[in-house]
């Protein structure tokens, strides 16, 4: 008789490690299996880091120092970027606008999916400030004080057509100040791109009340400083 058929192989392993991105496209990541149901999470990735590595200080702040705001995950800003390219895919966007120092990181990843640079306000110390830069106030909510933000005229002009990209959203005035500088310069806002918003705080409310383009890939509804827990929106 003939000899038996050998054993079927084995089915491969499943990934150990995988993000399913909105795109289709399965990207390695080191954080743990992911899949994202579009529309019940916007960002799975991203909550699941902001609850597994993000600390609630006392006072409504969220530090997230270990991936976002101090040491950066570079490929947890690329998933970041490549969102924002899908939520921004039918505009038209010349230039990236985002504040120092926070922003800046996010904003360059960002600003390869747009292809497109980047221009950050600098927080001025100088009383002196010339007429070549359009100038805002911004009170901070981090440091509790009142910085003028400056752009240079030459950066920023009539003709740009402007994405907001930073980390974090509370009340809304680093949003407020540049939206003020993007009007000064005659230019165009196609919206703005946030990572955390604080949705518990008044600046995403505001903002999309006036019927700005707002995207925020994580919204944080509450948090607690004792039990650490943190509540995102479903969006
Ligand atoms: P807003 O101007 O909207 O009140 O605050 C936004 C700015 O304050 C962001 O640029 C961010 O740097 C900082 N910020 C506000 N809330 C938090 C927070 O909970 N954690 C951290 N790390 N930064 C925050």
């Amino acid at each position: 008789p003939p000899p038996p058929p050998p054993p079927p192989p084995p089915p491969p392993p499943p990934p150990l490690f995988f993000f399913q991105a909105h795109d289709g496209i399965r990207d390695p990541v080191v954080t743990g299996v992911q899949t994202c149901a579009l529309p019940i999470c916007r960002m799975r990735l991203l909550e699941e880091r902001i609850q597994k590595d993000g600390i609630v200080r006392k006072g409504n702040v969220l530090k997230v120092d270990s991936f976002l705001n101090h040491q950066m995950d570079i490929k947890l800003f690329r998933e970041i970027g490549k969102e924002f390219k899908r939520l921004f895919a039918n505009e038209e966007i010349t230039k990236i606008l985002t504040i120092e120092a926070s922003g800046i990181g996010i904003a360059c990843i960002v600003a390869e999916f747009f292809d497109v640079p980047v221009v950050f306000a600098k927080k001025s110390k100088s009383k002196n400030i010339a007429g070549a830069v359009y100038t805002s106030k911004v009170e901070s909510f981090t440091h509790n004080k009142v910085y003028d933000v400056i752009v240079s005229k030459k950066f920023l002009t009539k003709e740009d057509k402007v994405l907001l990209i930073d980390d974090f959203l509370a009340n809304g005035n680093a949003l407020k100040g540049l939206i003020e500088i993007i009007k000064s310069a005659g230019a165009e806002l196609i919206g703005a791109g946030i990572v955390i918003e604080k949705g518990f705080q008044k600046g995403g409310a505001d903002l999309r009340a006036q019927g700005v383009h707002l995207e925020s890939l994580a919204i944080v509804d509450s948090m607690d400083d004792v039990t650490g827990k943190i509540n995102f929106r479903e969006q």
